[in-house]
This record gives structure tokens, C-alpha cells and sequence, in this order.
């Protein structure tokens, strides 16, 4: 059986909002459904060598770009190619791009890795895509854009936007509630848009576009587990920022050998895939992940919308800090969950992927689950030192940030010598995040010794907790 496991805060959306507010508009561009027939008209309003895509993470299966697999670029002359960790347009005679390029696509729908599915199918045939696939900004060169690193924000690429129009020939779209003729977007927050019949669910405490043909146990999950969630954690951490929280459900199908649950977040938003034969019946285990799905998911909309990072390097503050939540908060709503289990298989995790690697660039290397497994080390380290729940952390830290929404590395760690009075603790947390270390096991217990995190070390010298 394979288990997936896929989480996100927004990983690209590195930059402060009001950075890119004020950036000039590069790049329109217009997306048309008319029944299976999809289409893109770009259009740039600058010349330009190359214009790459923001966007442009690879598939978690075989770990390739995504667009060749989708975009048929009709432009004569025009031609989109891999350069580096970009996807990028370019002149196939070397001269500027043509202001005008016209796009047929297929809605891509698999898993990328640390980025949102360009698509959610629906059964019933509606269609999501997240606006942000089409982004593109001018560069100086196709070879110049090999270099660019994956965090655009630690680069003096000159900020732009992209204004982009959804519209279907034979419906109207949905966005954020509500049913238009046409959705124009052109801030750096990204979304998803709705195409087709499907209607949302409203309660009180959110909005659920949840697929019709999704298994029963798990529409009945979401519709009671995601407010009870929601509540305790707007108890524990304050209000949730902005609207409405929205839940966009899909489901793939029951694929034999898959057991699969996929989510990410965008402001307001947060998207669950499900896939599967694993996951058509409620067992035991897929009750308690799919719980610990939700609850690390709806995390989010604290840590990564109320806050979130400046850079990606510093994910580990957001994904670890909603697993650890996600954890506690799953021991508190289902006593049988294997709370001990989860946190035991994140301190491995974090032991083998901090040998001699610093957790910080794990990015470079597709090792993001360091960010969730180290992240929610550090988090065990933070609660004991502090003798209060996790979550209570957070919330300081969270409450000290409203204004600039961001909590950054300095910050968490000068919250965590606050609450133990033992800089050492910050000192080699910043050690694992800069370089690792030769033996990541020891310094791990010793962490948790002298926070007071009760463990034993098991016979291959990893700490387990007791
Ligand atoms: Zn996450």
C-alpha cells in the first residue's frame, strides 16, 4: 500500500503582500473553457527574451515538469523549455518573445511537489485551477533564467504582476462565494477557481466544495471534524484571518493500491485530494490520518495566513508547527490516535535528514519533509521548555506578529530563549538548521534532555518518546 503524504503553506508566496501590490502589471492573460476544449492567450505587454513561469515545480511521480505534459503552445515561433528550475518562453529564432502567444492546455491534476495541483477535477466535471499556474515575469535570457534559485524572493528579480481572467463560454465561474460571468486576479495571493456545476456547502463555520462521489465516511468526517477543529483552534489561537474559511474536497477515484490524501493552503482556501481503494472504507488508520490530515491542513490558516514566512527556507517554522498541532489536537479529538507514533516517526525522520545537511536548504535537495519532521522536533523542544501546550507557542508568537504577518527564524528562536532561559537549546536548533550535524540522533536527546521532553533512546540511538 502506498501512503502519500502531501502538506503545504503557500511555498512560493514568499513576499510580503504590499511588496508586490505595488508592482507594475508584465503580463495579461485570458483562460477560456468551452466545454473540453481549454485555452490560455498570453499576453505580454513588454518584449522580452524569455518570460518564466513562477510556477513551475515538478511532479511528485518521476520528478518532471508539469506544463510539457499539459501546454500545447499553437504560437508559430514560440516555444516553452525547461531551463534550470524554470519553466520559460522563448523566441525559437532567438529575438524577443511576440507579445501575443495562444495556449491549449489540459487541466494537469497530479501532485507536485511543493506546490499546489495546477488542477482539482470533480466527478460531476467541474474543475478548479489555481490561478497562479499562468504567472510569468520578463527576464534577460533563457540561460540567464537556469540560474534563478527556487526562492525568487532572495533574488533582485524585479517584482510584476500578472492579470488573469477566468471565464467559461457555457457558465458562469465561481470565486470566492460567489458565481460570475468572468474573474479577473492579478494580486500574489493565488486561488482557485470553479468551473462547472458543482455548489458549495455553507455552515456557520465554513464554506465546502466537497466532490459528490467523495466516500461517505469521509464527507461525513469532514462536515463534523473540520468545525470542531476550526472551533478549537480559533479558542486557542484567536480568530481566523479573513473570510469564510473555504474547504475544496475532490476525489480522484478508488485506484487500486492507493491510499492517497494530498492538501495545500491559499488565503481562505484549503484543498484536500483524496485518492484511493485505501481509503473508500473507515479503518482505524485511515480514520486517524485522515484526522490528522484536517487538522494539519486547517493549521494553516494560522500558521501561513495569519502569519507566514518570508522565506521558504523557514517552512519549518509552518509545516512542523502545524504538525505538532495537528498531533496534540488529534490525541484530544480521538483518544485511540497514535499521537506517540506520529511524533516518534517525525524525530527519525528529522535524525536522518539533518546527517551532515543543514534543514534549512532541504529545499535544494526535494528533502522538504525535514521542514515538517524537524519542525515539529523543535516544537516538542519549545512546548516542555515552556511547560505549556504547543499551541499556547504559537499563539504568543502569533499575537507578537499581526502586524507584519510574518514570524522569521530570529523570532522563533528568541521566543523559545524567553521561555527556557537556556540559549543553548536556540544555539543548536540553529546549528541542525545551518549545517546538521554529524550525529543528529545526539543532539536531538540532548535537546530534549534539557528541555524536559520525556524520551528514551532505543538501541539505534534514537530518541523515542515515553
Ligand atoms: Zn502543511
Amino acid at each position: 500500500m502506498r501512503l502519500l503524504v502531501a502538506g503545504l503553506v503557500a511555498w512560493l508566496a514568499v513576499l510580503p503582500a504590499p511588496a508586490l501590490a505595488q508592482a507594475p502589471v508584465a503580463m495579461e492573460a485570458e483562460i477560456v473553457r468551452d466545454g473540453d476544449r481549454w485555452t490560455a492567450e498570453l499576453r505580454f505587454l513588454r518584449d522580452a527574451p524569455a518570460w518564466v513561469f513562477v510556477r513551475s515545480a515538478l511532479t511528485r511521480e518521476g520528478e518532471r515538469p508539469w506544463r510539457p505534459q499539459s501546454w500545447t503552445v499553437e504560437t508559430r515561433g514560440v516555444r516553452l523549455e525547461r531551463r534550470g528550475r524554470y519553466d520559460v518562453l522563448v523566441a525559437t529564432n532567438g529575438g524577443d518573445v511576440p507579445r501575443r502567444v495562444r495556449v491549449r492546455f489540459t487541466p494537469f491534476t497530479r501532485d507536485l511537489i511543493a506546490d499546489y495541483d495546477p488542477a482539482l477535477v470533480f466527478t460531476d466535471g467541474s474543475v478548479a485551477l489555481y490561478s497562479e499556474q499562468f504567472d510569468a515575469f520578463p527576464f534577460e535570457s533563457a540561460a540567464a533564467a537556469a540560474r534563478l534559485p527556487i526562492d525568487l524572493a532572495a533574488t533582485d528579480v524585479p517584482l510584476s504582476r500578472t492579470r488573469v481572467t477566468f471565464r467559461d463560454d457555457n457558465g458562469r465561474v465561481l470565486h470566492a462565494g460567489r458565481r460570475l460571468a468572468s474573474v479577473t486576479i492579478d494580486d500574489d495571493d493565488g486561488s482557485y477557481i470553479l468551473f462547472g456545476p458543482l455548489q458549495p456547502i455553507v455552515t456557520d463555520a465554513m464554506a465546502a466544495i466537497i466532490d459528490p462521489a467523495l466516500p461517505a465516511w469521509i464527507r461525513a468526517t469532514l462536515g463534523r471534524a473540520v468545525p470542531d477543529i476550526l472551533d478549537r483552534y480559533t479558542r486557542a489561537l484567536g480568530p481566523a484571518p479573513g473570510p469564510k474559511p473555504t474547504i475544496i474536497a475532490s476525489w480522484a477515484g478508488p485506484t487500486p493500491g492507493v491510499t492517497s490524501m494530498g492538501g495545500s493552503v491559499l488565503p481562505g482556501i484549503v484543498t484536500m485530494a483524496y485518492e484511493g481503494s485505501g481509503v473508500t472504507q473507515e479503518t482505524p488508520q485511515a480514520r486517524s490520518y485522515g484526522l490528522w490530515f484536517i487538522a494539519h491542513e486547517t493549521a494553516h490558516f494560522w500558521l501561513g495566513q495569519a502569519v507566514r514566512y518570508q522565506y521558504s527556507r523557514e517552512a519549518w517554522i509552518y509545516e512542523g508547527g502545524a504538525d505538532l498541532i495537528a498531533f496534540r489536537t488529534v490525541a484530544e479529538v480521538d483518544p485511540d490516535y497514535d499521537w506517540r507514533g506520529a511524533l516518534n516517526q517525525s524525530i527519525a525522520d528529522c535524525a536522518a535528514l539533518a546527517s551532515n545537511r543543514g534543514i534549512a536548504s532541504a529545499e535544494d535537495r526535494n528533502e522538504q519533509r525535514a521542514y515538517y519532521a524537524c519542525g515539529a522536533v523543535f516544537g516538542l523542544v519549545a512546548e516542555a521548555a515552556s511547560r505549556r501546550p504547543f499551541i499556547a507557542f504559537i499563539r504568543d508568537l502569533i499575537d507578537a506578529n499581526r502586524t507584519d504577518r510574518i514570524i522569521n527564524r530570529a523570532e522563533w528562536l528568541a521566543a523559545l530563549d524567553r521561555v527556557s532561559g537556556d540559549r543553548s537549546l536556540s544555539r543548536d536548533i540553529g546549528i541542525l538548521l545551518d549545517r546538521g550535524a554529524a550525529d543528529p540522533k545526539a543532539t536531538i536527546a540532548g535537546l530534549f534532555r534539557r528541555a524536559g521532553v520525556r524520551f528514551a533512546r532505543g538501541a539505534d540511538g534514537l530518541p523515542r518518546l515515553l
